[in-house]
């Protein structure tokens, strides 16, 4: 046991590696040590390779790209990846009516869906209702109309969330939208913004960063690899079992019941829950909901069929949400002439496609012949299931007064912060965690002994 204390980071996905190699490459004095659950690096934005007789497949959890407005952002992520980046357009479709449609719409396609729902769209935009609360569903109807509400937001999201949309708050909905459009200059804030941005001429043409030696995962590699040469220590499939706190500080924390860190400061990214429990504040706290995910990744002996990169599936109809296409992001991920299909299954963690997701596999198989994703049944070379836990934070209705809650008896640590997507209960991007740990390891650096967490300005504060 080492008598000096170490800046301890729970969880080594994009926003926990961000920060130790920002802290490290900055000159950070204090020992920098990753705690990851996992037995690899990268957290939801790491990759699954698979191998068939001498093919390999890869695969991301669902469509993952680097993309952002900021540009110290992108500066990061191209000074990480080096040359061993592509630069690829985007590619993304909604099937809606039997029919893909490009997403985000065109005025080519609003002209395919039928005509009751584009004339009761019109009244709606025509007729606006204003939102009585802060649910979700009064959201999208004052934004969208009912029409499209009921059509495709609501299946999509009670589908997706496994919620009642009116038990839902709005939140999900504003970053749902920014997640789902990406683009800043596509607007989509109403219906009458989406009606103006199909009928702009020329579609706005969206660049996405990709990986040119392999999965999303590279770039977390690269970041392991760098974190490592630098003297970070990136401790896999290791948790922290206890924590020593003593008023307000953390004073140490043991990883897997056996190694004692003396703490200095510790930055959360891994579930808020687990942080909770570890400090016994869990049965004084409100308890926050995760959404699971489940991957089933089919090995497809044939080109794709259909060439978007991602599509979402919203009607009840089809029993899955979203289906991404490895191929269509880096050709390299597949090999020639076949590909691969990322099908998406939200969960809570524990029910029965949780436990048993083989037995959907017949019922995707089906829709996705159906749904002409693949041309023939001969085409399915095996299907492997990844169960992804705390994928997705569930914003309900009081979620706000919870995390508010949450925060403000955590902020009562002087040398804790939680961070990063699943640390924070931020519905985000990758591109977002690394952005704040970015933030956070230069405001560290300012002053490392006099680093307040209470001080540091969080674009989402809950506290007040
Ligand atoms: C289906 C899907 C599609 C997405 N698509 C995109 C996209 O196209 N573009 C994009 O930019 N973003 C996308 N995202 C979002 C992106 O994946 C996340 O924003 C980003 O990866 C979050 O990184 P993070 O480090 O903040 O959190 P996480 O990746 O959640 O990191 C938390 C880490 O903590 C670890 N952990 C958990 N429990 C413990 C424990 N007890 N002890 C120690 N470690 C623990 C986890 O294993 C994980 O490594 C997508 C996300 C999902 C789920």
């Amino acid at each position: 046991m080492s008598d000096k204390k170490s800046i301890v980071i729970a969880g080594a996905g994009i926003a926990g590696l961000t920060l130790a190699y920002k802290l490290l490459e900055a000159g950070v004095t204090t020992p920098v040590i990753l705690v990851e659950k996992e037995n690899k690096v990268g957290g939801l934005a790491r990759s699954f390779t698979y191998h068939h007789n001498s093919d390999t497949f890869v695969f991301d959890i669902g469509p993952h790209r680097y993309h952002s407005d900021d540009k110290a952002v992108m500066d990061f992520v191209l000074k990480i990846l080096g040359d061993d980046h592509i630069e690829i357009g985007r590619a993304s479709s909604v099937w809606m009516y039997d029919h893909y449609h490009n997403w985000p719409l065109r005025i080519n396609t609003v002209f395919k869906l039928p005509f009751w729902l584009m004339c009761k769209s019109t009244l709606d935009m025509l007729i606006k209702k204003k939102a009585k609360s802060e649910s979700f569903e009064d959201f999208i109807i004052e934004k969208y109309g009912k029409s499209l509400y009921m059509v495709f937001f609501k299946p999509y999201t009670e589908k997706f969330l496994k919620y009642d949309c009116s038990q839902l708050h709005s939140d999900w909905a504003k970053t749902g939208i920014n997640r789902a459009v990406i683009d800043k200059r596509v607007k989509a804030d109403s219906l009458i913004d989406v009606v103006r941005s199909t009928l702009i001429p020329k579609p706005v043409d969206t660049k996405f960063i990709y990986p040119k030696s392999g999965g999303n995962d590279v770039f977390c590699l690269y970041l392991e690899q760098k974190i490592r040469e630098m003297g970070g220590r990136i401790l896999l499939s290791s948790q922290i079992t206890s924590i020593d706190a003593k008023g307000k500080d953390i004073e140490s924390v043991i990883v897997n019941d056996s190694e004692k860190i003396d703490v200095k400061n510790m930055f959360w990214s891994a579930p808020i829950p687990v942080l909770l429990n570890l400090l016994h504040l869990d049965d004084k706290l409100p308890k926050l909901e995760y959404l699971g995910l489940v991957l089933a990744n089919y090995l497809i002996d044939a080109p794709p069929e259909q060439m978007f990169q991602w599509c979402y599936f919203g009607t009840e109809k089809s029993p899955v949400s979203r289906i991404s296409i490895p191929t269509m992001f880096n050709p390299s991920l597949t090999p020639q002439g076949k590909s691969g299909l990322c099908v998406e299954l939200t969960c809570m963690e524990g029910d029965g496609i949780w436990k048993h997701p083989e037995r959907m596999d017949v019922v995707i198989e089906d829709f996705l012949v159906d749904a002409r994703v693949v041309a023939r049944f001969n085409d399915f070379i095996d299907v492997k299931f990844e169960r992804i836990p705390n994928a997705y934070p569930i914003y309900t209705l009081n979620y706000p007064r919870k995390l508010g809650l949450i925060f403000n008896a955590l902020h009562n640590f002087r040398n804790l912060l939680n961070f990063g997507r699943t640390g924070s209960f931020w519905y985000n991007n990758q591109d977002h965690s690394i952005a704040q740990a970015m933030e956070i390891a230069d405001y560290y650096m300012q002053a490392p002994e006099a680093f307040d967490p209470g001080k540091f300005k969080f674009e989402r504060d809950f506290t007040k």
